[in-house]
């Protein structure tokens, strides 16, 4: 099925994504990809309208990529509603949607794991093991099934994103890697889809941890040290409230290894817990240095 230039068309199989992907290639159309497991909002609105603006058609996937989570983890939980998902891509423009089921991504003999030694090993590795060579797994096949120009990620999370352009390098998959910074509540908290399994009373304290990075960067311009700017991190973070601290910390912000001072391009980096729901945050420090 070839998707047609107006409305969304959506597209199950990967045979019917080469089929109009190589139909945009011989009308000579620059093909932007935005990866998502739906339950869309503003965040993922930002890279589609950003593909949108830099390329002639916009491909959105939609899937919810079980490699990615861990088994104690809210794979069967995760906001499911493509119906909602597609009135969102009808009003904002995108031109197709792939939403494969998952024995069309991994059919049963599917054997392949693609996993990124050192970066893919550090902080989400450490407390997520699986889960950034579920990432990277899953995103080569979208990006060898799609073959785009472009293909677009959010900042916020910022270890998924070191981790696709390292793959990228790697592997020479013929792709630009763009990234989009992190889109904000008023209140500072980073949006995700997640965000709706807190409660009013956590979603309240949850702003709480993009001020604390805040703060951290404050600490890091006025010369403090970066331990002790991170133990103080974590101490405020428990003290209002947050259950689980897995790392508040300040990394080099293309390797993601520790730091003694901040003298290179650097990273605040954080992964804590409300409750049963894990916010992950970050900001740049090295344009405040
Ligand atoms: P997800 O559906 O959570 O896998 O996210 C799909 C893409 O949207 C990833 O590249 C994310 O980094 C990006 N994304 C998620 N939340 C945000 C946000 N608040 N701002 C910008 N990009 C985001």
């Amino acid at each position: 099925m070839v998707a047609k230039c107006g409305p969304l068309s959506t597209v199950r199989e990967a045979s019917g994504l080469r089929e109009t992907i190589s139909s945009w290639r011989s009308a000579n159309y620059k093909i932007g990809l935005v990866p998502t497991m739906g339950a869309l909002h503003e965040g993922h609105i930002s890279l589609i309208r950003r593909s949108l603006s830099e390329t002639d058609r916009t491909c959105v996937t939609l899937f919810v990529n079980p490699r990615q989570f861990g088994p104690s983890e809210d794979f069967s939980l995760y906001p499911r509603d493509e119906l909602s998902d597609v009135k969102v891509l009808t009003d904002v423009g995108a031109h197709l949607l792939f939403a494969p089921e998952q024995a069309e991504m991994y059919p049963s003999d599917f054997a392949t794991n693609v996993t990124i030694s050192g970066l893919g090993d550090r902080l989400e590795g450490e407390f997520r093991p699986g889960f950034l060579a579920g990432v990277a797994t899953v995103v080569a096949k979208l990006l060898i099934q799609a073959m785009p120009d472009v293909a677009y990620f959010g900042e916020k999370d910022y270890q998924q994103l070191l981790v696709i352009r390292q793959m990228v390098a790697d592997l020479g998959i013929p792709v630009a890697i763009r990234a989009m910074p992190t889109v904000r509540e008023a209140d500072g908290l980073a949006l995700s889809s997640r965000n709706s399994y807190l409660t009013p009373e956590r979603r309240e304290l949850a702003p709480i941890l993009y001020r604390t990075l805040c703060k951290m960067v404050e600490g890091v311009v006025a010369g403090k040290q970066v331990k002790s700017l991170e133990q103080c991190a974590e101490n405020e973070l428990l003290e209002a409230g947050f259950d689980r601290i897995d790392y508040i910390t300040i990394r080099d912000s293309q390797s993601l290894e520790q730091l003694n001072k901040v003298e290179k391009p650097s990273r605040a980096l954080a992964a804590v817990w409300l409750g049963k729901t894990r916010l992950i945050d970050n900001i740049s420090i090295s344009d405040s240095v």
